[in-house]
């Protein structure tokens, strides 16, 4: 694959265009090419720059190991994956039940559609939003939910959710404050918003460091922290009003990330650093992934 031409972007939160470098890493999940991380030198949000302008970002998606966007069991890791994630489907319901008063969701980056059909046999009102053909192919024609592509958000109508979520989504969203806009103006006044993101402060983070592989450049554009998230939703008017760990996350990307050190025999060391990670991010609530509720102000 032949390198693609990168440009420099302000901090998405502060607008500033002074920045330290934070971290040289590379994409290891497919192309291999060169990517930095920037540290914003006003509010600390870190950020992958420079990066591929918008129309350049689908061709690092062109994968078939692109797990998101499929629901094929196919050796130890898919299944492992995808059992975590039908326990993931329940707890995040769980989670959503506790907050949301009415029973319509949006879910953005829907992928497959495995949790909204789950949603929808509780009796939700469902919509999804996936930009990928083929998931949103998949989730149409297997589960009948009505999913829609992301030119879907420009035409969502006010106050029409209770609930929008976004698992493991907002990091890979080139345009960062346009969708959150548009997220906020769909929310019921009274409604939440679910973000669940990689955490650039978690203890797999400083074990990892390059080869951690929840950075996923360039897939991952923004590498929050609670802190920066928040500063993030302040400036739309939302706060968050709660966070929750994500306990399996770890081990997941403590997996991969052993992967890329091309370790042998991943499995003992990934369970084991998993583990330790959750064991240190219990002590200032810093875990590897975690998921944040916001609400309007
Ligand atoms: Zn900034």
């Amino acid at each position: 694959m032949e390198q693609t031409e990168k440009y420099i972007y302000n901090c998405p939160i502060c607008n500033s265009n002074q920045f330290e470098l934070f971290l040289d890493t590379k994409d290891y999940f497919l192309t291999k090419e060169n990517f930095k991380l920037v540290k914003c030198s006003s509010c600390s949000f870190v950020f992958t720059n420079p990066r591929p302008p918008d129309h350049d970002l689908s061709k690092y998606y062109q994968s078939p190991d692109y797990l998101s966007h499929t629901a094929r069991k196919r050796n130890l890791k898919d299944f492992v994956y995808q059992y975590l994630r039908s326990i993931n489907i329940r707890r995040k319901f769980k989670l959503v039940k506790q907050f949301g008063k009415g029973n319509n969701i949006l879910d953005i980056g829907s992928g497959t559609g495995e949790l909204l059909n789950y949603f929808k046999k509780k009796g939700w009102n469902v919509v999804g939003i996936e930009p990928n053909e083929d998931a949103r192919k998949f989730a149409v024609n297997t589960y009948q939910i009505a999913i829609y592509d992301e030119k879907h958000l420009k035409k969502l109508k006010e106050n029409s959710f209770d609930v929008i979520t976004l698992w493991h989504v907002l990091e890979h969203v080139p345009d960062l404050n346009a969708t959150l806009q548009k997220i906020k103006k769909g929310l019921k006044k009274y409604g939440y918003l679910v973000i669940a993101v990689p955490n650039i402060e978690a203890p797999d983070f400083y074990k990892y460091r390059e080869k951690w592989a929840a950075l996923d450049v360039p897939r991952h554009l923004y590498h929050f922290s609670p802190k920066t998230l928040s500063l993030l939703l302040e400036n739309h008017g939302l706060t968050i009003i709660d966070k929750k760990p994500m306990l399996f996350d770890a081990y997941y990307v403590s997996l991969l990330s052993e992967g890329y050190k091309h370790r042998k025999i991943p499995y003992l060391p990934a369970i084991i650093n998993g583990f330790v990670s959750n064991k240190k991010a219990k002590k200032n609530n810093n875990y590897s992934s975690m998921i944040f509720v916001a609400k309007q102000k």
